[in-house]
């Protein structure tokens, strides 16, 4: 299990993103990615880079993108092997991003009933299935929240995940089972990491999120939810190491 980052902000984020990366690369990978989406621009298309090679190499090949909300990931392979094709983000219908930490154990039997429904998969991996799962329920609900609330209900095993839609340039949402997730409040922008080291340069005020929690990102509010959709009031700390 390795690195998640997520931010939402007033800016743009790809070096907040990059550099979270950066300072989780000590719990090792095989591959890297992010996207993000330029909430500033009409057309606000996903941008997105992947990588095998190291988090500097991810930088070169996205240091022109734009974009004011953003997800990114350090994969440590479990389903796949270890290539482009295989590293997070993963993109369903060229609108929702996804990266994932962990191992959804029932993934089989959801990519079954995912290929019944015609739905054609682009990687071996078992996050793949969750963004096509969010997808479908968006498709059939127009509500991403909750669309993302009923999958994340469905995943079994281990998860941190993260995800932004294309037409709802201003939320990341995140979600967490029996692996770690980290809120960072910052000042017109707020963060994600799988722990502070991912954020402590921004901003030293955090709040860890509970077991089976979900929250609701923007970069001038956080709301934290369980997976039934009733809200938690969770502490704020202070980190009391910096970068
Ligand atoms: N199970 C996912 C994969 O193989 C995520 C692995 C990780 O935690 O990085 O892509």
């Amino acid at each position: 299990m390795c690195g998640i980052v997520g931010a939402a902000s007033h800016q743009n984020i790809v070096e907040v993103l990059v550099e979270g990366l950066r300072r989780l690369e000590y719990r090792g990978y095989d591959s890297c990615g992010f996207a993000v989406i330029n909430g500033s621009d009409p057309k606000h298309s996903i941008e997105r880079a992947r990588t095998t090679a190291r988090v500097s190499e991810l930088a070169e090949q996205g240091k022109d993108f734009r974009g004011t909300l953003g997800i990114a990931h350090t994969r440590w392979a479990t389903h796949g092997k270890p290539d482009t094709q295989n590293a997070h983000p993963h993109i369903s219908n060229g609108l929702i991003a996804v990266v994932h930490n962990g191992i959804i154990e029932n993934f089989a039997e959801l990519k079954a009933e995912l290929l019944e429904a015609g739905v054609s998969f682009a990687s071996e991996t078992d996050t793949e299935v969750a963004a096509h799962l969010i997808a479908r329920e968006f498709d059939a609900t127009g509500d991403l929240v909750e669309a993302f609330r009923k999958v994340v209900r469905r995943l079994h095993g281990a998860f941190t995940i993260l995800v932004v839609h294309q037409d709802q340039p201003d939320v990341v949402l995140a979600a967490r089972r029996n692996a770690p997730l980290v809120i960072g409040l910052g000042d017109g922008e707020n963060f994600l990491g799988s722990d502070v080291a991912a954020f402590v340069e921004h901003t030293k005020r955090a709040i860890a999120v509970g077991q089976d929690e979900i929250v609701i990102l923007r970069k001038d509010a956080v709301a934290i939810e369980n997976f039934e959709g009733h809200q938690v009031q969770r502490e704020e700390f202070l980190v009391d190491w910096d970068a």
